[in-house]
Protein backbone atom coordinates (compact mmCIF):
# COMPACT_ATOMS: atom_id res chain seq x y z
CA UNK A 1 0.00 0.00 0.00
CA UNK A 2 0.98 3.56 -0.96
CA UNK A 3 2.39 5.69 2.48
CA UNK A 4 0.32 8.27 1.93
CA UNK A 5 -3.18 6.25 2.40
CA UNK A 6 -4.35 6.13 5.78
CA UNK A 7 -5.16 2.39 6.88
CA UNK A 8 -8.19 0.30 6.48
CA UNK A 9 -9.79 1.03 10.53
CA UNK A 10 -10.76 -2.17 12.60
CA UNK A 11 -14.35 -1.19 12.33
CA UNK A 12 -14.49 -0.71 8.92
CA UNK A 13 -12.31 -4.20 7.79
CA UNK A 14 -10.21 -6.14 10.62
CA UNK A 15 -9.04 -8.15 8.03
CA UNK A 16 -7.87 -5.68 5.61
CA UNK A 17 -6.81 -3.76 8.28
CA UNK A 18 -4.17 -6.59 9.49
CA UNK A 19 -3.30 -6.91 6.21
CA UNK A 20 -2.30 -3.00 6.16
CA UNK A 21 -0.99 -2.91 9.33
CA UNK A 22 1.50 -5.51 7.46
CA UNK A 23 2.28 -3.79 4.54
CA UNK A 24 2.90 -0.71 6.14
CA UNK A 25 4.77 -1.63 9.39
CA UNK A 26 7.01 -3.65 6.48
CA UNK A 27 6.55 -7.07 8.39
CA UNK A 28 6.11 -9.21 5.63
CA UNK A 29 5.50 -9.33 2.11
CA UNK A 30 3.61 -11.93 -0.62
CA UNK A 31 5.69 -14.33 -2.30
CA UNK A 32 6.02 -15.34 -6.47
CA UNK A 33 4.82 -19.04 -4.34
CA UNK A 34 1.35 -19.14 -3.50
CA UNK A 35 0.57 -19.62 0.31
CA UNK A 36 4.41 -18.53 1.28
CA UNK A 37 5.78 -15.53 2.93
CA UNK A 38 8.72 -13.56 2.93
CA UNK A 39 9.08 -12.07 5.92
CA UNK A 40 10.68 -8.91 5.69
CA UNK A 41 13.33 -7.14 8.23
CA UNK A 42 10.98 -5.16 10.51
CA UNK A 43 8.83 -8.61 11.11
CA UNK A 44 12.13 -11.06 11.42
CA UNK A 45 13.57 -8.68 14.05
CA UNK A 46 10.24 -9.52 16.11
CA UNK A 47 10.47 -12.82 15.84
CA UNK A 48 14.84 -13.01 16.54
CA UNK A 49 13.45 -11.16 19.87
CA UNK A 50 10.87 -13.86 20.65
CA UNK A 51 13.47 -16.82 19.60
CA UNK A 52 15.94 -14.72 22.15
CA UNK A 53 13.54 -14.86 25.06
CA UNK A 54 12.16 -18.63 24.38
CA UNK A 55 15.43 -20.13 23.82
CA UNK A 56 17.23 -18.43 26.98
CA UNK A 57 13.90 -20.24 29.00
CA UNK A 58 14.20 -23.74 26.94
CA UNK A 59 17.84 -23.72 28.10
CA UNK A 60 17.25 -22.80 31.43
CA UNK A 61 15.17 -25.75 31.82
CA UNK A 62 17.49 -27.86 30.39
CA UNK A 63 17.13 -28.27 26.85
CA UNK A 64 19.34 -28.33 23.95
CA UNK A 65 19.58 -26.81 20.74
CA UNK A 66 20.03 -29.57 17.79
CA UNK A 67 18.88 -29.55 13.96
CA UNK A 68 17.15 -32.61 12.22
CA UNK A 69 16.79 -32.65 8.70
CA UNK A 70 14.45 -30.89 6.41
CA UNK A 71 13.74 -34.04 4.37
CA UNK A 72 12.13 -37.01 5.93
CA UNK A 73 11.17 -40.65 4.21
CA UNK A 74 7.90 -40.80 3.34
CA UNK A 75 7.72 -44.39 4.80
CA UNK A 76 8.34 -42.74 8.23
CA UNK A 77 5.51 -40.85 8.55
CA UNK A 78 3.28 -43.39 7.31
CA UNK A 79 4.10 -45.43 10.77
CA UNK A 80 2.13 -44.07 13.23
CA UNK A 81 -1.52 -44.46 11.96
CA UNK A 82 -3.22 -41.16 13.64
CA UNK A 83 -0.35 -39.06 12.50
CA UNK A 84 -0.31 -39.91 8.84
CA UNK A 85 -3.68 -39.64 8.34
CA UNK A 86 -3.47 -35.95 10.40
CA UNK A 87 -0.45 -35.01 8.55
CA UNK A 88 -0.85 -36.34 4.84
CA UNK A 89 -2.88 -33.81 2.81
CA UNK A 90 -1.09 -31.44 3.53
CA UNK A 91 2.51 -32.50 3.21
CA UNK A 92 4.53 -31.72 0.22
CA UNK A 93 6.84 -34.52 -1.21
CA UNK A 94 9.92 -34.70 -3.39
CA UNK A 95 9.91 -37.44 -5.97
CA UNK A 96 12.86 -35.95 -8.34
CA UNK A 97 16.19 -35.44 -7.37
CA UNK A 98 19.60 -35.36 -8.62
CA UNK A 99 17.55 -35.15 -12.35
CA UNK A 100 16.07 -38.78 -11.22
CA UNK A 101 13.19 -40.85 -9.52
CA UNK A 102 13.83 -41.12 -6.18
CA UNK A 103 14.19 -44.50 -4.69
CA UNK A 104 11.53 -43.41 -1.77
CA UNK A 105 9.75 -40.14 -2.13
CA UNK A 106 10.75 -37.86 0.97
CA UNK A 107 8.30 -35.93 2.51
CA UNK A 108 9.70 -32.20 3.40
CA UNK A 109 8.64 -31.77 7.55
CA UNK A 110 5.30 -30.96 8.46
CA UNK A 111 7.09 -31.77 11.70
CA UNK A 112 9.91 -34.02 12.88
CA UNK A 113 8.31 -36.77 15.41
CA UNK A 114 9.31 -39.06 13.05
CA UNK A 115 12.79 -38.32 12.30
CA UNK A 116 13.68 -37.37 15.45
CA UNK A 117 12.51 -40.33 17.51
CA UNK A 118 14.00 -42.36 14.56
CA UNK A 119 16.73 -40.88 15.71
CA UNK A 120 16.31 -40.98 19.33
CA UNK A 121 16.37 -45.21 19.36
CA UNK A 122 19.84 -44.90 18.43
CA UNK A 123 20.95 -42.61 21.34
CA UNK A 124 18.76 -43.76 24.11
CA UNK A 125 19.82 -47.21 25.70
CA UNK A 126 19.55 -46.46 29.60
CA UNK A 127 17.62 -44.79 32.28
CA UNK A 128 20.68 -43.05 32.32
CA UNK A 129 20.31 -41.10 28.91
CA UNK A 130 17.30 -39.99 30.27
CA UNK A 131 15.30 -37.58 29.92
CA UNK A 132 16.41 -36.20 26.54
CA UNK A 133 15.39 -32.86 26.40
CA UNK A 134 16.22 -31.55 22.56
CA UNK A 135 14.91 -28.57 20.79
CA UNK A 136 15.18 -27.12 16.88
CA UNK A 137 14.61 -23.83 15.63
CA UNK A 138 13.32 -24.78 12.35
CA UNK A 139 11.11 -24.01 8.90
CA UNK A 140 8.27 -26.65 8.58
CA UNK A 141 5.69 -26.83 5.15
CA UNK A 142 2.07 -28.02 5.35
CA UNK A 143 0.58 -27.20 2.26
CA UNK A 144 -2.40 -25.10 2.96
CA UNK A 145 -5.27 -23.78 0.81
CA UNK A 146 -6.46 -20.81 2.67
CA UNK A 147 -3.25 -18.71 3.90
CA UNK A 148 -2.70 -15.34 5.35
CA UNK A 149 0.82 -13.51 6.79
CA UNK A 150 1.93 -14.82 9.53
CA UNK A 151 -1.48 -16.44 10.64
CA UNK A 152 -1.43 -19.77 8.27
CA UNK A 153 1.25 -20.12 5.37
CA UNK A 154 2.38 -23.17 3.57
CA UNK A 155 6.06 -22.38 4.90
CA UNK A 156 6.57 -21.47 8.72
CA UNK A 157 9.36 -20.78 11.40
CA UNK A 158 8.66 -22.46 14.12
CA UNK A 159 10.65 -24.64 17.50
CA UNK A 160 9.93 -27.61 18.28
CA UNK A 161 11.18 -29.38 21.46
CA UNK A 162 10.95 -32.82 21.69
CA UNK A 163 11.69 -35.00 25.14
CA UNK A 164 11.72 -38.55 26.23
CA UNK A 165 11.65 -39.46 29.67
CA UNK A 166 11.43 -42.72 31.87
CA UNK A 167 7.94 -42.38 33.31
CA UNK A 168 4.07 -41.02 32.22
CA UNK A 169 4.40 -38.83 35.26
CA UNK A 170 7.74 -37.56 33.91
CA UNK A 171 6.46 -36.48 30.35
CA UNK A 172 3.15 -34.87 32.27
CA UNK A 173 5.36 -32.58 33.88
CA UNK A 174 7.27 -31.63 30.76
CA UNK A 175 4.55 -31.06 28.96
CA UNK A 176 2.61 -29.04 31.53
CA UNK A 177 5.80 -27.41 32.52
CA UNK A 178 6.29 -26.15 28.81
CA UNK A 179 2.81 -24.99 28.92
CA UNK A 180 3.40 -22.63 32.22
CA UNK A 181 6.73 -21.57 29.96
CA UNK A 182 4.95 -20.54 27.04
CA UNK A 183 2.33 -18.78 29.22
CA UNK A 184 5.09 -16.72 30.62
CA UNK A 185 6.08 -16.09 27.58
CA UNK A 186 2.90 -15.16 25.99
CA UNK A 187 1.67 -12.73 29.21
CA UNK A 188 5.24 -11.48 29.71
CA UNK A 189 6.96 -10.59 26.88
CA UNK A 190 4.09 -10.26 24.41
CA UNK A 191 1.26 -8.97 26.73
CA UNK A 192 -1.41 -11.68 25.70
CA UNK A 193 -2.81 -13.23 28.49
CA UNK A 194 -4.00 -16.80 27.26
CA UNK A 195 -6.45 -19.20 28.79
CA UNK A 196 -4.44 -22.43 29.38
CA UNK A 197 -6.11 -26.28 29.09
CA UNK A 198 -6.51 -29.35 27.14
CA UNK A 199 -7.68 -30.21 23.98
CA UNK A 200 -10.71 -32.14 23.49
CA UNK A 201 -9.79 -35.57 21.10
CA UNK A 202 -11.05 -33.85 18.28
CA UNK A 203 -8.60 -31.18 18.14
CA UNK A 204 -5.95 -32.74 20.07
CA UNK A 205 -2.40 -33.34 18.02
CA UNK A 206 -1.92 -36.29 15.18
CA UNK A 207 -0.50 -39.12 17.35
CA UNK A 208 -0.35 -37.54 20.93
CA UNK A 209 -2.50 -38.68 24.24
CA UNK A 210 -3.24 -35.40 25.46
CA UNK A 211 -2.82 -31.85 23.73
CA UNK A 212 -3.18 -28.54 25.78
CA UNK A 213 -3.21 -25.15 24.59
CA UNK A 214 -2.58 -21.62 25.17
CA UNK A 215 -5.41 -19.49 23.63
CA UNK A 216 -5.38 -15.88 22.95
CA UNK A 217 -8.74 -14.00 21.80
CA UNK A 218 -8.05 -10.98 19.24
CA UNK A 219 -9.37 -7.53 18.83
CA UNK A 220 -11.97 -9.23 16.60
CA UNK A 221 -13.02 -11.38 19.19
CA UNK A 222 -11.94 -14.49 17.45
CA UNK A 223 -9.24 -17.11 19.14
CA UNK A 224 -6.18 -17.87 18.62
CA UNK A 225 -4.20 -21.19 19.28
CA UNK A 226 -0.71 -19.55 19.86
CA UNK A 227 1.04 -22.57 21.40
CA UNK A 228 0.74 -26.04 21.97
CA UNK A 229 2.13 -29.22 24.45
CA UNK A 230 1.45 -32.66 23.38
CA UNK A 231 2.15 -35.78 26.05
CA UNK A 232 2.82 -37.94 22.70
CA UNK A 233 2.51 -40.95 25.94
CA UNK A 234 4.69 -44.35 24.56
CA UNK A 235 2.53 -43.92 20.45
CA UNK A 236 5.76 -42.92 18.36
CA UNK A 237 8.48 -44.87 21.27
CA UNK A 238 6.40 -47.88 20.02
CA UNK A 239 6.76 -47.30 16.64
CA UNK A 240 10.59 -46.31 16.31
CA UNK A 241 11.41 -48.14 18.91
CA UNK A 242 12.72 -46.19 21.32
CA UNK A 243 13.22 -48.36 24.24
CA UNK A 244 15.41 -47.77 27.40
CA UNK A 245 16.77 -50.09 30.05
CA UNK A 246 15.26 -49.20 33.90
CA UNK A 247 17.13 -49.22 36.89
CA UNK A 248 15.60 -52.21 37.78
CA UNK A 249 17.23 -54.25 34.43
CA UNK A 250 14.01 -54.32 32.76
CA UNK A 251 12.98 -53.41 29.01
CA UNK A 252 10.61 -49.99 28.77
CA UNK A 253 9.80 -47.83 25.84
CA UNK A 254 10.26 -44.23 26.61
CA UNK A 255 7.59 -41.82 27.14
CA UNK A 256 7.64 -38.74 24.67
CA UNK A 257 6.41 -34.89 24.57
CA UNK A 258 6.35 -32.19 21.92
CA UNK A 259 5.99 -28.79 21.73
CA UNK A 260 5.86 -25.67 19.42
CA UNK A 261 4.92 -22.15 18.89
CA UNK A 262 5.26 -20.59 15.44
CA UNK A 263 5.97 -17.46 13.42
CA UNK A 264 2.06 -17.65 14.04
CA UNK A 265 2.74 -15.46 17.34
CA UNK A 266 3.46 -12.31 15.29
CA UNK A 267 0.44 -12.43 13.83
CA UNK A 268 -0.95 -12.42 16.95
CA UNK A 269 1.35 -9.92 18.45
CA UNK A 270 -0.06 -7.98 15.62
CA UNK A 271 -3.63 -8.39 16.31
CA UNK A 272 -4.06 -8.37 20.34
CA UNK A 273 -2.29 -5.19 20.27
CA UNK A 274 -2.08 -2.83 17.30
CA UNK A 275 -4.65 0.08 16.49
CA UNK A 276 -5.96 2.45 13.48
CA UNK A 277 -2.39 3.88 12.89
CA UNK A 278 -0.61 1.00 12.41
CA UNK A 279 1.84 -1.53 14.72
CA UNK A 280 1.93 -1.48 18.62
CA UNK A 281 4.62 -3.56 19.70
CA UNK A 282 5.28 -4.32 23.37
CA UNK A 283 8.77 -2.74 24.63
CA UNK A 284 10.44 -6.00 24.87
CA UNK A 285 9.64 -7.74 21.96
CA UNK A 286 10.22 -4.40 20.20
CA UNK A 287 13.00 -4.62 17.26
CA UNK A 288 13.48 -0.50 18.35
CA UNK A 289 12.76 0.72 21.90
CA UNK A 290 13.23 4.06 21.51
CA UNK A 291 13.94 6.18 18.08
CA UNK A 292 15.20 9.58 18.07
CA UNK A 293 14.18 11.83 15.43
CA UNK A 294 16.19 15.13 15.49
CA UNK A 295 14.69 18.32 14.52
CA UNK A 296 16.64 21.61 12.89
CA UNK A 297 16.46 23.94 10.05
CA UNK A 298 19.87 25.15 9.12
CA UNK A 299 23.25 23.55 8.97
CA UNK A 300 24.23 25.20 12.41
CA UNK A 301 21.18 23.75 13.90
CA UNK A 302 21.95 20.40 12.10
CA UNK A 303 25.22 20.54 14.01
CA UNK A 304 24.41 21.36 17.33
CA UNK A 305 21.21 18.92 17.43
CA UNK A 306 23.16 15.98 15.86
CA UNK A 307 25.88 16.11 18.29
CA UNK A 308 23.44 15.87 21.48
CA UNK A 309 21.37 13.06 19.53
CA UNK A 310 24.57 11.05 18.79
CA UNK A 311 25.49 11.43 22.04
CA UNK A 312 22.07 10.69 23.34
CA UNK A 313 21.78 7.37 20.97
CA UNK A 314 25.42 5.96 22.87
CA UNK A 315 23.82 6.78 26.28
CA UNK A 316 21.17 4.95 25.60
CA UNK A 317 22.74 2.16 23.55
CA UNK A 318 25.50 1.53 26.64
CA UNK A 319 22.02 1.17 28.67
CA UNK A 320 20.98 -1.90 26.64
CA UNK A 321 18.00 0.03 25.42
CA UNK A 322 17.36 -0.80 21.75
CA UNK A 323 17.70 2.49 20.03
CA UNK A 324 17.56 3.95 16.52
CA UNK A 325 18.76 7.46 14.90
CA UNK A 326 16.46 8.59 12.70
CA UNK A 327 18.85 10.85 10.36
CA UNK A 328 17.72 10.98 7.38
CA UNK A 329 18.11 14.40 5.86
CA UNK A 330 15.10 15.76 3.40
CA UNK A 331 12.48 14.23 5.36
CA UNK A 332 10.21 16.21 7.89
CA UNK A 333 10.19 15.31 11.37
CA UNK A 334 6.56 14.63 10.90
CA UNK A 335 7.10 12.33 8.45
CA UNK A 336 9.07 10.11 10.52
CA UNK A 337 6.85 9.92 13.47
CA UNK A 338 4.03 9.32 10.97
CA UNK A 339 6.60 6.26 10.01
CA UNK A 340 7.58 5.01 13.39
CA UNK A 341 3.95 5.08 15.04
CA UNK A 342 3.12 2.76 11.60
CA UNK A 343 5.89 0.53 12.63
CA UNK A 344 4.93 0.08 16.69
CA UNK A 345 8.05 2.02 18.02
CA UNK A 346 7.42 2.26 21.69
CA UNK A 347 9.22 5.59 22.83
CA UNK A 348 10.28 8.31 20.47
CA UNK A 349 12.55 11.22 21.01
CA UNK A 350 12.36 14.63 19.81
CA UNK A 351 15.20 16.90 20.00
CA UNK A 352 15.56 20.27 18.29
CA UNK A 353 18.14 22.98 18.98
CA UNK A 354 15.90 24.33 22.28
CA UNK A 355 15.75 20.80 23.79
CA UNK A 356 19.43 20.70 23.76
CA UNK A 357 20.14 24.32 25.25
CA UNK A 358 17.54 23.03 28.23
CA UNK A 359 18.99 19.91 28.38
CA UNK A 360 15.95 17.78 27.51
CA UNK A 361 14.05 15.98 25.08
CA UNK A 362 10.47 15.53 23.67
CA UNK A 363 8.99 12.24 24.94
CA UNK A 364 6.27 11.11 22.87
CA UNK A 365 4.75 7.46 23.27
CA UNK A 366 3.41 5.19 21.08
CA UNK A 367 0.24 4.60 23.53
CA UNK A 368 -1.12 6.67 26.30
CA UNK A 369 -0.19 10.22 27.44
CA UNK A 370 0.69 12.83 25.34
CA UNK A 371 4.15 14.12 24.69
CA UNK A 372 5.89 15.99 27.41
CA UNK A 373 9.54 17.56 27.82
CA UNK A 374 11.99 14.59 29.82
CA UNK A 375 15.94 16.27 31.32
CA UNK A 376 18.52 13.87 29.46
CA UNK A 377 19.97 13.80 32.80
CA UNK A 378 18.92 10.41 33.74
CA UNK A 379 17.18 9.29 31.07
CA UNK A 380 17.49 5.74 30.58
CA UNK A 381 16.20 5.08 34.21
CA UNK A 382 13.23 6.97 33.17
CA UNK A 383 13.30 5.09 29.60
CA UNK A 384 12.87 1.60 31.54
CA UNK A 385 10.27 2.68 33.80
CA UNK A 386 8.22 3.99 30.64
CA UNK A 387 8.91 0.26 28.61
CA UNK A 388 8.18 -1.12 32.02
CA UNK A 389 4.34 1.05 32.26
CA UNK A 390 3.70 0.48 28.82
CA UNK A 391 4.53 -3.43 28.88
CA UNK A 392 2.47 -3.59 32.09
CA UNK A 393 -0.36 -1.43 30.64
CA UNK A 394 -0.46 -3.38 27.50
CA UNK A 395 -1.20 -6.22 28.99
CA UNK A 396 -4.19 -4.93 31.27
CA UNK A 397 -5.63 -3.68 28.31
CA UNK A 398 -5.70 -6.68 26.37
CA UNK A 399 -6.78 -9.22 29.46
CA UNK A 400 -9.82 -6.40 30.14
CA UNK A 401 -10.45 -6.37 26.54
CA UNK A 402 -11.18 -10.15 26.39
CA UNK A 403 -12.77 -10.49 29.76
CA UNK A 404 -15.38 -7.43 28.17
CA UNK A 405 -15.77 -10.53 25.52
CA UNK A 406 -16.19 -13.47 27.75
CA UNK A 407 -19.66 -14.92 28.54
CA UNK A 408 -21.15 -17.55 30.96
CA UNK A 409 -24.10 -19.43 31.70
CA UNK A 410 -25.55 -18.46 28.26
CA UNK A 411 -28.10 -20.20 26.61
CA UNK A 412 -28.58 -22.40 23.35
CA UNK A 413 -30.14 -19.56 21.58
CA UNK A 414 -27.80 -17.16 22.77
CA UNK A 415 -24.92 -19.16 22.30
CA UNK A 416 -25.88 -19.12 18.47
CA UNK A 417 -26.79 -15.40 18.49
CA UNK A 418 -23.59 -14.48 19.96
CA UNK A 419 -21.72 -17.17 17.39
CA UNK A 420 -22.96 -15.13 14.58
CA UNK A 421 -22.71 -11.70 16.45
CA UNK A 422 -20.01 -10.62 18.43
CA UNK A 423 -18.09 -13.77 18.94
CA UNK A 424 -15.89 -13.87 21.81
CA UNK A 425 -14.95 -16.19 24.51
CA UNK A 426 -18.25 -18.79 25.54
CA UNK A 427 -17.82 -20.55 28.84
CA UNK A 428 -19.97 -23.27 29.58
CA UNK A 429 -20.83 -27.05 30.27
CA UNK A 430 -20.03 -29.73 27.84
CA UNK A 431 -21.46 -33.25 27.89
CA UNK A 432 -18.07 -34.97 26.29
CA UNK A 433 -20.11 -36.67 23.42
CA UNK A 434 -17.92 -36.08 20.46
CA UNK A 435 -21.16 -36.21 18.12
CA UNK A 436 -22.24 -32.85 20.08
CA UNK A 437 -19.34 -31.32 19.87
CA UNK A 438 -19.23 -31.22 15.68
CA UNK A 439 -23.00 -30.68 15.53
CA UNK A 440 -21.84 -27.34 17.14
CA UNK A 441 -18.59 -26.88 15.02
CA UNK A 442 -20.86 -27.29 12.15
CA UNK A 443 -24.08 -25.02 12.74
CA UNK A 444 -22.00 -22.10 14.37
CA UNK A 445 -18.32 -22.43 13.41
CA UNK A 446 -17.26 -22.40 16.98
CA UNK A 447 -15.20 -25.08 18.59
CA UNK A 448 -14.22 -25.87 21.93
CA UNK A 449 -10.78 -24.27 22.49
CA UNK A 450 -9.55 -25.44 25.66
CA UNK A 451 -11.30 -27.10 28.60
CA UNK A 452 -9.73 -24.45 30.96
CA UNK A 453 -7.40 -24.89 33.44
CA UNK A 454 -8.83 -25.22 37.28
CA UNK A 455 -7.75 -20.95 37.76
CA UNK A 456 -9.91 -20.42 34.64
CA UNK A 457 -12.79 -22.32 35.37
CA UNK A 458 -16.19 -20.24 36.85
CA UNK A 459 -16.96 -20.55 40.47
CA UNK A 460 -19.43 -22.87 39.99
CA UNK A 461 -19.15 -25.74 37.54
CA UNK A 462 -21.93 -25.87 34.76
CA UNK A 463 -24.51 -28.75 35.46
CA UNK A 464 -25.64 -29.36 31.97
CA UNK A 465 -24.41 -28.82 28.35
CA UNK A 466 -24.72 -25.80 26.70
CA UNK A 467 -26.20 -27.22 23.73
CA UNK A 468 -28.04 -30.69 24.15
CA UNK A 469 -28.69 -30.20 27.96
CA UNK A 470 -27.60 -33.51 28.99
CA UNK A 471 -25.27 -33.35 32.05
CA UNK A 472 -21.94 -31.94 31.76
CA UNK A 473 -18.88 -33.72 32.35
CA UNK A 474 -16.25 -30.50 31.84
CA UNK A 475 -16.67 -27.32 31.41
CA UNK A 476 -15.50 -25.64 28.13
CA UNK A 477 -14.55 -22.84 26.57
CA UNK A 478 -16.05 -22.41 22.54
CA UNK A 479 -14.75 -19.28 20.20
CA UNK A 480 -13.97 -18.95 16.36
CA UNK A 481 -10.92 -19.48 15.54
CA UNK A 482 -7.99 -18.34 13.34
ZN1 LIG B 1 -23.78 -31.96 24.54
Amino acid sequence: MSQDKALTTRAEDFSAWYNDVIARAELADYSPVRGCMVIRPNGYAIWEQMQGALDAMFKDTGHQNAYFPLFIPQSFLAREAEHVEGFAPETAVVTHAGGKELEEPLVVRPTSETIIYAMYAKWIQSYRDLPLLINQWANVVRWEMRTRLFLRTTEFLWQEGHTAHATEAEAEVETLMIMGLYRTFMEEWMAMPVITGRKTDSERFAGALRTYSCEALMQDNRALQAGTSHNLGQNFAKVFDVTFQTAEGQLDHVWNTSWGVSTRLVGALIMTHSDDRGLICPPRLAQWQVVIVPIYRSEEEQATVMEAANQLLHDLRAEQIRTHLDARDGLKPGAKYYEWEARGVPLRLEIGPRDVTAGSVMLARRVGAKKEPVSVVGIAKRIRQEMDDMQAALLRTARERREAASVRGISKAEFIARMEGEGGFVYGGYCGDAGCETEIKEQTKATIRVLPDAEFRSAVAPASCLWCGRPSVAEAVWAKAY
